[in-house]
Formats: structure tokens, sequence, C-alpha cells
């Protein structure tokens, strides 16, 4: 049995579906091809979603939520749970798919689905802890509260890097809270997507539950702007490119929607004097090589103490010179494929226009001969304030970057328009503690010692400033899939007014 029988992915495939027994025909929709970033050869075709599909899957999932939002949450927890004993089980076919679709290396192709599974676990605890406050009201014999209520069908629009965890992130949060969901993922990952609804849609099938899980898959200015601009759905979590997010961020705002936005980053790492590089080089090369350069959180610049500038740059050209490069599911390969041949070419005008600034290429910077979207992993000597620097290029290129003190390494840090993960190496207590102070690092995340990719479920994820604010995953990111409800019972028996408000005696009026 071959890796897509397994995980029920045919050689033609429907691009939507309602949840089990619930594939439409789609025949007529255009075609989308997935295509193997290692070989560029298509592993197999979907047709894509039409409006009619469109409409069914959104009408399945709101009756759907009017049924589920019902469902106790620790019952809700029950079939989240099914799923997590699923994704056991399928773990090392779908963490297989993952590196042969998007071209990240196997042990994170897996490390995806470990990413599921632990959402999954935290997601099953949560759902006996889906607490509100409880008030003391100024008025006597008043009850006064706070609940949260399921939202309604969400909307998840995920990016093509994290083909199957960020719709977990998503999706098995707001399951427990009650909602449906309507996943449509990057049009460079579909059969990511068609995986996981067969997970679904198995556990479903055996649980009387109804179908919360949708799938449409088709292009992003068709269906994916579709739902966007749909007001039977309440919130449109996004996770993709910045200028998209702002776009989407503009569209749900107009009708008064609600929007998580997870968008790009420029995440750096300050390498302190008196840092331990037998930790920093290695989370620097993770951090900046892993998954090709194409995480959300990959480090993108090295901002070094100017008299350590040599022996870090040094340091980090013999760790680059190591890498191997090549087919993901080789269990030796360190760096799989761009994307495609549009990350290729980004890859190389970014180059243009570091040489344009005068940046010294210090390894790497050639693109691979042969077949599949492969290139080296590169280093650049550079300034923080080039506009290329400035800007999210989604490939391995590392800015290695000068600074004189603390103070001169934050203002550089902060001096990017993205906020999401940043990190700094060092053994010094207040340079440390300065980086995580209030005038110190302005991302949403803030590691001292870890690098800035990698981050682990139970925190809060998601950044700031052009990231979008948005926050998912772990904490109380919870509370974006759920609306809060305040109430108030009176059993005094009497009509009391807050703020004490005298309105007339209507005491006897019938
Ligand atoms: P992208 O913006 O090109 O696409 C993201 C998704 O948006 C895809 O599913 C796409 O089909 C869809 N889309 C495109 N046009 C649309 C439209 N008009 N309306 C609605 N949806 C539309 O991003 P990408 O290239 O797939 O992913 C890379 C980007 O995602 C990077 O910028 C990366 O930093 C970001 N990202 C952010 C996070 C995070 O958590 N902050 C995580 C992963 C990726």
């Amino acid at each position: 049995m071959s890796l897509l029988d397994k995980l029920g992915i045919k050689e033609i495939n429907s691009g939507a579906c309602t949840g089990p027994d619930g594939w439409l025909s789609t025949e007529g929709g255009k075609i989308l091809e997935s295509v193997n970033p290692a070989t560029g050869k298509v592993i197999a075709t979907v047709h894509q979603c039409s409006e009619d599909d469109y409409e069914t899957v959104i009408k399945t999932s709101t009756e759907a939520f009017k049924e589920w939002r019902m469902v106790p949450a620790p019952v809700r927890g029950q079939l989240v749970r099914k799923i997590a004993d699923r994704l056991r089980d399928q773990k090392d076919y779908l963490g297989s798919l993952v590196s042969l679709e998007m071209g990240k290396i196997k042990q994170e192709g897996d490390g995806e689905v470990q990413e599921m599974i632990d959402i999954a676990d935290f997601a099953v605890g949560l759902s006996r802890q889906l607490y509100g406050l409880s008030m003391h009201s100024e008025r006597p014999m008043h009850r006064m509260y706070e609940q949260w209520h399921p939202l309604g069908p969400v909307g998840v629009i995920t990016a093509f890097n994290f083909p199957v965890a960020v719709w977990s992130w998503n999706a098995l949060i707001a399951a427990v809270c009650g909602d449906s969901t309507i996943w449509k993922p990057s049009s460079s990952t579909p059969l990511c997507g068609i995986a996981v609804q067969n997970i679904c849609n198995d556990v479903l099938a055996d649980s009387g539950h109804p179908p919360i899980f949708g799938l449409i898959i088709g292009s992003g200015r068709t269906v994916g702007d579709r739902m966007v601009r749909d007001s039977r759905v309440p919130l449109i979590s996004f996770t993709g490119s910045t200028p998209m997010g702002k776009s989407i961020g503009g569209i749900v705002g107009e009708r008064l929607g609600s929007t998580i936005l997870e968008l790009g980053g420029n995440n750096a790492i300050i390498v302190d004097e008196d840092a331990d590089l037998s930790l920093a080089i290695p989370a620097i090369l993770f951090g900046a090589v892993g998954t090709a350069g194409q995480r959300c959180t990959s480090t993108r610049r090295v901002l070094i103490q100017k008299n350590a500038f040599d022996k870090v740059a040094d340091a980090l050209k013999s760790a680059y010179g190591q890498v191997s490069i090549g087919d993901p599911l080789e269990e030796d390969t360190l760096m799989g494929p761009l994307v495609n041949q549009g990350a290729v070419d980004d890859y190389l005008a970014a180059l243009d226009r570091i040489r344009e600034h005068g940046g010294e290429i210090l390894f790497g910077s050639n693109v691979k001969e042969g077949s599949g979207y492969f290139v080296e992993p590169t280093i650049v000597k550079a300034e923080n304030s080039w506009e290329i620097v400035q800007e999210e290029t989604f490939a391995p290129i590392l800015y290695l970057i000068e600074y004189d003190d603390i103070e001169d390494a934050i203002e550089k840090h902060n001096a990017v328009p993205q906020g999401l993960s940043s990190s700094m190496f060092t053994n010094n207590i207040i340079s440390a503690e300065t980086f995580l102070s209030p005038a110190g690092s302005d991302c949403g995340i803030a590691n001292i010692n870890i690098g800035t990719s990698g981050a682990e479920i139970g925190g809060a994820f998601g950044g700031e400033k052009e990231t979008g604010g948005g926050r998912e995953s772990g904490s109380d990111a919870w509370k974006a899939y759920m609306r809060r409800q305040t109430n108030t019972i009176n059993w005094s028996g009497r009509m009391e007014l807050a703020q004490g408000i005298s309105f007339g005696d209507f005491s006897e009026s019938k």
C-alpha cells in the first residue's frame, strides 16, 4: 500500500468536503496539481471547489455548529481525544506526506504531526477549563458572572509552510469551544488538507456528532476571498503573508467580523559578547536553515557584539558547510527544497538587492543544479537599515549585523516592521532581563538561550506590529474562538438600578 493510499488520497481528488461521506464531486472545478518540490513532479491532482460547493460546505458547517454548540464541552473534548489517538497511529504517514508535499525534512514533518497531537491533548484538558469569572454585584441579592459561549463557524485559512499543524491549533481548540471550522489550506499543500480531513471524517463517522470539520480547496482569490467576505463566518483565522493579512483584516473589519492574524516575521537573535556559542550556533543554524528558512519564526538576522563578530561568523560558516541538502525524506538530509520556483526566484531577487547594497556574501548564494527547487543556505554581512533586511524573504538567507552595546542591539533588533519571535544568547543576567523588560524586545515571543523557531504549544503564539497581533495555540488563546456573555440574576424580589439611580416608584404597577 502506498503512502497516499494509507492516507486515503487518490490520483484525482475532490476539493471540497462537508464531513464523513461528504466529499463533493467538484469534477467541473479547475484542476490543481500538487507538486513534490524535491523533484518538480506532480504527486496527485485536486478538482478545486466551485461556488456551489462552497455554499454546500458553509451551510453544512452552519447547521453542524447549531447542534455542536449544545454538546457539553467535556464531551466535545472526547471527540478531540479520539482525533489525537488517530494522529498518533498515523504520525509516520502524515509526517511523510508533509515532507513529500511541502519539502521540510522528515524529522520536521513528524514534528509537525507531534504538534497536532500536543495541541489535541491540550484541547482535551481545556474542554473542562473554559472558565468565566464571577463578580460581586453592587446590588444585594444579585448574582453576576460571565460565561463563554461558542462563536459560530470559524474560517481557517492556512499557509503552505505548516500544512497541518496550523489547522490543528485552530480547529481543535475551536472544536472544544463548540465551533465548527471550514478549512482552506494553501494551494501548494492540498493533499495534506485531504489527509487530515480523512482522519477527521473517520473519527466523526464513529461518533454520532455533527460534521464540524469542513474543507474547501481552491485559489485564495476565489474561494478564500469568498469566505473572508461571508458574514455567516464570524471569525477568520488567517495565517500567511503580511500584505495578504492586511487586506483580509480590512475586509473582515469592514463587516465587523473578528480576525486572528498570524503574519510574517523578521526574527533576530542577539549574540551577546559572553554568549555560550555551543548553544548559540546550533540554535542559529536550526533557526535559519531549518525548513529551508521557510518558517514564520525562521532566524533572519543575527545581531553580534562587534568584538565577537568574526568568531561567530567563522563558527556559522563552518556549521553551514556541514549541512546536507537533498531529498527531505532521506534520513541524513538537514535541508530540503524551497516550495516552488517562485520561492527560488524570490531568493535570487533578494540576493540581487543585497549585492546592490554592497552586501558581503559570506556563504552560499547559489541555486542547486538539477531537478527540484534547491538553493544553498546563505550568510550575508549586512546593515539592519537596508530595505531588503527590513523585509521577510521566505528563504534561507541570514543577515549578520554588528552592534556596539546592549542598547544598540535592542534598538536594531526592534527596528523592523515585524514583531514575531526574538531571542538573546547571554550569560549576563542584566542583558537578559533588559531584553525581556518593557524596554526590550517588542516581539510576541522573546527567549533567552533558546532560538527563535520551534515554539511549544503551551504558550500563546503570535506577534506584534506587522505580524498581525493574533494569538493562537496555548495559554488563553481559546478566548478568541468564543463570545463572552455577562449575566446578572436578580433574586432580591426588588427592582434596583445600578449606580443607585432612582427612576420613580412604580413598584405597585402591574
Ligand atoms: P500567502 O499569504 O501567500 O497565503 C496564505 C493563504 O492565503 C493561502 O491559503 C492562500 O491560498 C490564501 N489566500 C491567498 N489570497 C487570498 C485571498 N484573496 N483571500 C483569502 N485567502 C487568500 O502565504 P504563504 O506563502 O502560503 O505562507 C508564507 C507566509 O505565511 C509567510 O509570510 C510566513 O511568515 C507566514 N506565516 C505566518 C505564521 C504565523 O504564525 N505568524 C505561520 C506560518 C506562516
